[in-house]
């Protein structure tokens, strides 16, 4: 159970009734969408706190996710560093292999009950998309997911999942052909067909009440590991109740908000956002955007956005398609100026080090996202004591991210289960997947 004693201090009730956290936030969208920002928002102030869209909501996350995940104590890695005990919460064991299904229910059940039948998505990598399409398979929706032409081609085995699970998946061919491009031609289609349609956003950022939402729903996995955490860290004769820090991954920053959330009022935890630095923090090939970028509007909302002299945003680098992104959730960027969070940066080959170190120590594939907070943890651990302890958000599942794997490690993959380990016959060609 949470430790009182530590709650006393710390009166966080973030957003205000206008969405802002501090000068972040807020909502900068065209008048055409006024109106369909106030319909949400009143939609979700009347269910959020009802007893019986709650139960529904809860009723999903344990019969359709499988909630709650575990917490794992990754023994053998915390042995081998030395240090601290680090801990994995298991959101790759969730159905669709991440924390984003969370928040997709607690959306789509919002949009049966504001009479919405069609619901549209912008995904990057695919992850959003395919708890998208999957979630309104479930309730009987008709979905529609935009997604850069670059990344269709990037992410093809996403792009049919989506398919089968009934979805149109429409490519932007506009812009730089990825996320952000899939972002801005979503919101077209919503001024386009408000009355009919909802739209599901993936991470804590865009216009009021988005960010506070998403977090909302995403909290459950903080609030799961609220009680997990004494029990785990008893068994190791712990005296702590609460772990020392909290370490998650930052595109968005939607699982970070989740398991971050409810740890705020605990102040002896420190929190950690892992940004992705790319081939490095000195140059332009990053996606950190609360220590590189500046103060900024993007997708309708105020934060720190990756932005030239001009003011236009600047292309994005990561190893992982969920960490690019040039902006980042309002509430990371009071966190982290309130500094309640602390931000750092992990490099592409620090994080495919640590998926690799995690495949062969503890039999878990990691995401590429999450390996960015596996790093650092790793990192971390070395410079405490056996007896503290550090919780890592292990966002996803890493299936999705074999392919990139195997290109980067120069090794050969076949896309077909049927030829793995067997020599190439009747003239088919192994395909190799192309990053
Ligand atoms: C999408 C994704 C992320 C990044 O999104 P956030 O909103 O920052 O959480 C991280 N990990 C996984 C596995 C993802 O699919």
């Amino acid at each position: 159970m949470p430790n009182l004693q530590r709650m006393s201090m710390f009166p966080y009730q973030q957003p205000d009734l206008s969405g802002h956290f501090g000068p972040y936030g807020g909502s900068f969208v065209s008048e055409t969408l006024t109106h369909a920002i106030q319909e949400l928002r009143e939609a979700y102030a009347r269910y959020q706190h009802d007893p019986e869209f709650l139960r529904e909501f809860h009723y999903e996350l344990k019969h359709f996710v499988g909630r709650p995940s575990p917490v794992y104590h990754a023994a053998r890695t915390s042995r081998e560093m030395g240090g601290a005990q680090i801990y994995l919460k298991r959101e790759d064991l969730n159905h669709t292999g991440a924390h984003k299904i969370n928040n997709v229910i607690g959306q789509a059940m919002l949009a049966k009950r504001m009479g919405k039948p069609r619901v549209i998505a912008e995904t990057g990598a695919g992850q959003h998309g395919v708890a998208t399409a999957t979630i309104c398979a479930r309730y009987g929706l008709e979905c529609v997911v935009y997604m850069g032409a670059e990344d269709v081609k990037r992410q093809s085995p996403n792009v049919y999942r989506m398919k089968l699970l009934g979805a149109t998946v429409v490519p932007v061919e506009s812009g730089s052909k990825t996320l952000k491009d899939a972002l801005n031609e979503a919101m077209r289609d919503w001024v386009a067909n408000v009355d009919n349609t909802f739209y599901i956003i993936g991470t804590v950022a865009g216009p009021h009440p988005y960010p506070m939402m998403v977090r909302d729903f995403q909290s459950v996995i903080g609030k799961e590991c609220l009680v997990q955490m004494p029990e785990m860290l008893a068994e190791q004769n712990i005296p702590a109740q609460q772990p020392d820090a909290v370490v998650a991954c930052v595109g968005g920053g939607s699982n970070a908000m989740g398991i971050f959330h409810p740890y705020i009022p605990f102040e002896s935890t420190r929190l950690i956002g892992v940004e992705a630095a790319g081939e490095g923090l000195d140059g332009d090939r990053h996606s950190a955007s609360l220590q590189k970028g500046s103060p900024g509007v993007l997708h309708g909302n105020r934060t720190y956005i990756l932005q030239d002299a001009n003011g236009q945003i600047t292309e994005t680098h990561s190893v992982s398609a969920g960490l690019d992104y040039p902006g980042v959730g309002p509430e990371h960027a009071w966190l982290k100026d309130i500094g309640r969070a602390e931000y750092v940066g992990v490099t592409d080959r620090e994080a495919l080090a640590a998926f690799h170190y995690l495949c062969r120590t503890e039999g878990i594939i990691p995401a590429l996202e999450s390996s960015h907070a596996v790093a650092y943890a790793m990192q971390l651990a070395r410079t405490m004591r056996p007896d503290q302890s550090i919780l890592v958000n292990l966002s996803g599942r890493g299936d999705k991210d074999i392919g990139t794997v195997a290109d980067l490690s120069g090794a050969d993959f076949y896309c077909r289960p049927s030829c793995q380990g067997q020599s190439v016959k009747g003239g088919e060609q192994p395909i190799k997947i192309v990053k």
